[in-house]
């Protein structure tokens, strides 16, 4: 899998989104990544197409459980008090799967620097590449201040704020910047939630 070092602002927004997954930020629903459908739902929504399942297989519970360590290392990472600290973690995370750089071409034709992941490389890898690009390019370009905690009381989201004029205050501006729509938020995440679970108890067609 490629991944374009100037397209961070892509990068960086699955960096939150996967961050955001995690139990204790979906508190009164659980893990929004709790098994291996919801996991492959995750990445076909952000447009991630690890090489590992580019045979057409589905992610395991191994995948699932190696992407959750991932999860905790960005949410580290986000919340590290300095940005040494913060491409120091980030580093370590990406370090052994980034294969390059290298030059490819966008789809405009245009010429961009890529990291690639390594032949072989694990799914959970391939995940950590991208959102490592995502916070180390948005470093570059934006600096550390990027780099946030969600802003509403009742939330215990972070956030990497790739907005122009870098006011972004809410990890979900549509749902933690209004409060009356949490509990809705809730109870839809709530239902997603079930409703996967529903699917994953299912038998696999
Ligand atoms: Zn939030």
């Amino acid at each position: 899998m490629q991944v374009l070092l100037d397209d961070y602002v892509r990068a960086a927004g699955i960096a939150t989104a996967l961050v955001n997954t995690a139990p204790e930020v979906a508190v009164s629903t659980g893990d929004l990544l709790a098994g291996p459908d919801s996991l492959a739902r995750f990445l076909t929504e952000h447009g991630i197409r690890p090489d590992a399942l580019a045979d057409g297989r589905s992610p395991t519970a191994d995948d699932v459980a190696e992407v959750h360590e991932v999860r905790a290392a960005l949410r580290e990472a986000i919340e590290a008090p300095d940005a040494a600290t913060m491409t120091g973690l980030v580093e370590s995370l990406v370090r052994d799967v980034a294969h390059g750089p290298g030059l490819r071409q966008d789809t405009d034709g245009r010429w961009q620097w890529s990291l690639g992941s390594r032949p072989g490389a694990r799914v959970a890898e391939e995940v950590a590449l991208v959102a490592g690009v995502g916070l180390l390019s948005t470093l570059r370009v934006l600096g550390h201040d990027r780099f946030r905690g969600c802003g509403s009381p009742t939330c215990n989201g972070v956030f990497v704020d790739t907005s122009r004029g870098g006011r972004r205050r809410y990890c979900e501006p549509e749902i933690c910047g209004n409060r009356l729509n949490v509990a809705k938020h809730r109870a839809r995440a709530r239902a997603a939630r079930e409703a996967a679970q529903q699917r994953e108890r299912s038998p696999r067609r």
